[in-house]
């Protein structure tokens, strides 16, 4: 892409002010080593607990789990909001079978969506039916807030890392 359009993978040039750029997201193709149901993005279907269906001694967590994210049929999208939730419940649950304890169930069912549209400021959602809560300024500070403090990950300490992989914290409080 330049100033002046776009040049395509064949050589075929589009002259443009304006690109808009709607490609999809796919798993790691690390997943296809898994002998394991995948969904049509390459995700691996997990149960509850994260474990690979059929494959106990395997997790699967972040981009590359189908996982149900409650009990209404919803599914993790390959986002941050889920990633990060389903982290920290995938490393408990290692954990967890390596240690002989009780695993805990991933389970995330609030959603939101935040979209960040330039200078008119951004579209904040709640819920799988995206009711918009807040817009412009005030979305667009939540936005900021996203980028620059809940998504960031912890400081490079073993107290603050391991307090901040807890699976009961909420994503979105
Ligand atoms: C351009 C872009 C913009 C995005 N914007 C947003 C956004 O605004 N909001 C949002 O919610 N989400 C966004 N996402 C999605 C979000 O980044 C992902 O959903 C999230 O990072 C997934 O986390 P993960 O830990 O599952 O995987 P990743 O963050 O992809 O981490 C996987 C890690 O595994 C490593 N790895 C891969 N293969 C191997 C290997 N063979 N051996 C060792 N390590 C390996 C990779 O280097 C990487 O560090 C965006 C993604 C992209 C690409």
């Amino acid at each position: 892409m330049d100033a002046n359009g776009v040049t395509l993978s064949d050589g075929q040039r589009i002259e443009t002010n304006t690109v808009i750029w709607t490609a999809g997201v796919i798993a790691s193709a690390l997943t296809e080593q898994i002998p394991a149901e995948r969904d049509r993005l390459g995700r691996l279907h997990v149960d509850r607990n994260l474990q690979v269906i059929g494959l106990p001694d395997v997790f699967a967590t972040g981009d590359v789990a189908y996982a149900a994210t409650d009990d209404l049929g919803n599914r993790a999208l390959m986002t941050c909001q889920h990633a990060i939730s389903l982290g920290r419940s995938a490393g408990n649950n290692v954990a967890a079978s390596l240690l002989g304890v009780e695993a805990m169930p991933y389970s995330q069912p609030k959603y939101v969506t935040c979209l960040d549209l330039g200078a008119w400021g951004a579209v904040f959602t709640e819920g799988w039916e995206r009711e918009v809560k807040f817009i412009k300024d005030e979305a667009k500070a939540i936005k900021q807030q996203i980028n620059s403090v809940w998504i960031y990950p912890p400081a490079a300490n073993r107290a603050e890392a391991l307090a901040a992989a807890d699976p009961s914290i909420p994503v979105v409080a």
